[in-house]
């Protein structure tokens, strides 16, 4: 299966509601390419300097997301481009995107990483966490970062009964922050399910899947 397939194979099995971004990690351009030439705009990269340079390499009109564990001296680099951030998860990184998205004149959205999986390896910060910054009067002073959402990994176990439990954990998360509406934030994204539990994501109240395997093969 081309690349080109395996895409158009996973779109037409997607609810419109549903956002793809295809994660390109690790994959040389050309199999970029060979997404953007079918169709794809959405890419998801893991580590700030890949995407930056993929970003000087491929066309103009894509849109780049941070879903990897973001350092905050690296956001420097992504700020002038960057078009959402998957993974926050403290409140110092928010501030560092907020004066980084202000050099550039800039709003980057930003989604609220939450510890859904019980494996101590995942990052995330718990919804009560969540809430009380957002809540919090320097949030409401960040005037150049949007909360568009939340986003979280599920445990990787063949157990789906588990995964179904977090992967609701995080559609409740966001039912009970998304009342809150403020300038610099808006909850609309919810950010789950990859290649091996993107159907059940779905399920569960996914509105933005990141699929890296299915689309362009296992990396090495
Ligand atoms: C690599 C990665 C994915 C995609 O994983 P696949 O199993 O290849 O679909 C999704 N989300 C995050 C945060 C990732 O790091």
């Amino acid at each position: 299966m081309t690349i080109q397939e395996n895409l158009n194979n996973i779109k037409s099995t997607l609810p419109e509601h549903v956002t793809l971004v295809a994660v390109s990690k690790t994959k040389p351009i050309s199999d970029l390419m060979e997404a953007y030439n079918a169709g794809q705009r959405i890419f998801g990269e893991n580590k700030i300097q890949e995407m930056a340079e993929k970003h000087e390499q491929m066309p103009n009109d894509i849109e780049w997301h941070m879903i990897g564990h973001v350092q905050r001296n690296k956001v420097k680099y992504m700020a002038s481009f960057v078009r959402l951030i998957h993974g926050v998860d403290n409140f110092k990184l928010l501030k560092e995107i907020n004066k980084q998205a202000e050099k550039h004149n800039r709003v980057i959205d930003c989604l609220l990483q939450i510890k859904i999986a019980k494996e101590d390896s995942k990052f995330g910060m718990t919804t009560q966490e969540a809430s009380e910054i957002i809540q919090s009067e320097d949030f409401s002073k960040l005037k150049n970062i949007n909360i568009v959402g939340v986003m979280g990994m599920a445990t990787f176990t063949d157990n789906q009964k588990q995964v179904e439990q977090e992967f609701k954990l995080l559609k409740s998360t966001f039912d009970n922050l998304k009342d809150v509406k403020l300038d610099n934030c808006n909850l609309q994204t919810i950010s789950m399910g990859m290649s091996g539990d993107y159907p059940l994501a779905i399920d569960c109240g996914s509105t933005m899947i990141r699929v890296g395997s299915s689309i362009f093969g296992i990396r090495n």
